[in-house]
Parts: structure tokens; C-alpha cells; sequence
């Protein structure tokens, strides 16, 4: 059998979840390098290039040697934007050998199989998702930066169904921005948009990757 083609990964670490609805669990981390968008508030910079490719073999007994390590089944696949390559291969042998899957998506890219959890995170100035991302998105979070608006996060709730929550991360827990998102939280809630959540960046909290 032809071996599976490389993928060119930037970091395998374990770490705490930081963000959304799995905030605070133990994760595997698998980001993969290159990104389809350059957003000028990206704090994953180093993963738009660097990197080196790893044959997929080689990357699960990686992850499954954290397993042993870290004993959880958990793992979020992460960039740049993971799905500029295709990883349906090693997400099907991830899913063979147990793995609970969860993807964080910039959500522009078509995703052709399920996971256990997608985070579609989208993206200024269009906020563009593709129909799939939207059918099987978990959650849905917005980086609270300057120009957001609450037109924009109106326009974004609109677009998903109203039980998915709609995560306001602030930017690199920066101050301006933690009040920022306060603020469009409270005009979310006086408008009456549904599902609306005020989040953090827990590993920049706790100083982890
Ligand atoms: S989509 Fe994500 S990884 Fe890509 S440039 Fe924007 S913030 Fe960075």
C-alpha cells in the first residue's frame, strides 16, 4: 500500500483547550502550518510558514504517544488554517484509533468529513463561511477587534442556527479588547441576539502555548 502523503506540521504539544465551549480541558494540540488568509491581528504568525513536513504515520504515533502520556482522547487540530491540507486521511485514522476530534477552522475551506467538535472562527472584513462549515460548526467565535461591529456580530448570528454559541474572544486578552467585547455583549443582549458568549483566551492566561 502506497504510503500517505506528508503534511507539513509547524507544533505537537499538550496543553489546556483555552478558548470556547472546551475551555479548560486537556487537548492535544496538533497546528498544521500555512494559512489561506493573512489577518493582521493573527497571533499564529510563525505557523503561516514554518514547519517541517512529517509523514502521517510518524504524526499519530506522535499523538498517541502524548495519549500515553496525558491520557486524554481529545485533540484539536489547529493552524494557520488546518484545512488547507487534506487531512481526511489522518482525521480517519485519528477516529480509528479512538481520538475525540475537534478542528478550528477560519471556516473558508470546504471540510468533507464529520468531527467530534468545529470551531469555525471567522474572519474580517467579509466574515465569508463555506455551507459545510455552517451545517456542522459546534460554535462560532469572533476575535474582538477594533473595526467589530455589533452590525457584524448581527450578521454572523444570523448566519448560523441560533443553538450554536457565538463566542466573543477578546484580541491576546488585551485590555481594550476585553472591554470592547463587554461592550457589544451588552448591546447583544439588549437587541435581543441569542446564544451570544463572552470569552477568554485562557492559555495566554496561564502563560502556556
Ligand atoms: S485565519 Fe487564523 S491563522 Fe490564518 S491569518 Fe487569520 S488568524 Fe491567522
Amino acid at each position: 500500500m502506497q504510503p500517505l502523503p506528508t503534511l507539513r506540521i509547524n507544533e505537537i504539544f499538550f496543553s489546556a483547550e483555552g478558548e470556547g465551549g472546551r475551555q479548560g480541558q486537556p487537548t492535544i494540540f496538533l497546528r498544521l502550518s500555512g494559512c489561506n488568509l493573512r489577518c493582521d491581528f493573527c497571533d499564529t504568525r510563525y505557523a503561516w510558514e514554518e514547519g517541517q513536513e512529517i509523514n502521517q504515520e510518524t504524526i499519530l504515533s506522535k499523538i498517541v504517544g502524548f495519549r500515553k502520556k496525558y491520557k486524554t482522547d481529545w485533540i484539536s487540530i489547529t493552524g494557520g488554517e488546518p484545512l488547507v491540507q487534506d487531512i481526511k486521511p489522518l482525521v480517519e485514522k485519528l477516529k480509528q484509533a479512538g481520538f475525540k476530534i475537534q478542528i478550528e477552522t477560519n471556516g473558508t475551506k470546504p471540510i468533507t468529513f464529520e468531527v467530534d467538535w468545529l470551531t469555525v472562527s471567522l474572519k474580517p472584513p467579509d466574515f465569508f463561511s463555506t455551507r459545510a462549515s455552517r451545517q456542522q460548526a459546534t460554535e462560532v467565535k469572533l476575535v474582538v477587534t477594533k473595526n467589530l461591529k455589533l452590525a457584524e456580530v448581527e450578521k454572523v448570528r444570523k448566519k448560523f442556527r441560533v443553538n450554536i454559541p457565538l463566542w466573543l474572544q477578546p484580541k491576546s486578552n488585551e485590555d481594550w479588547s476585553y472591554q470592547r467585547a463587554w461592550r457589544l455583549f451588552e448591546q447583544a443582549a439588549r437587541g435581543g441576539l441569542k446564544n451570544i458568549r463572552l470569552g477568554c483566551q485562557l492559555h495566554k492566561i496561564y502563560g502556556l502555548r
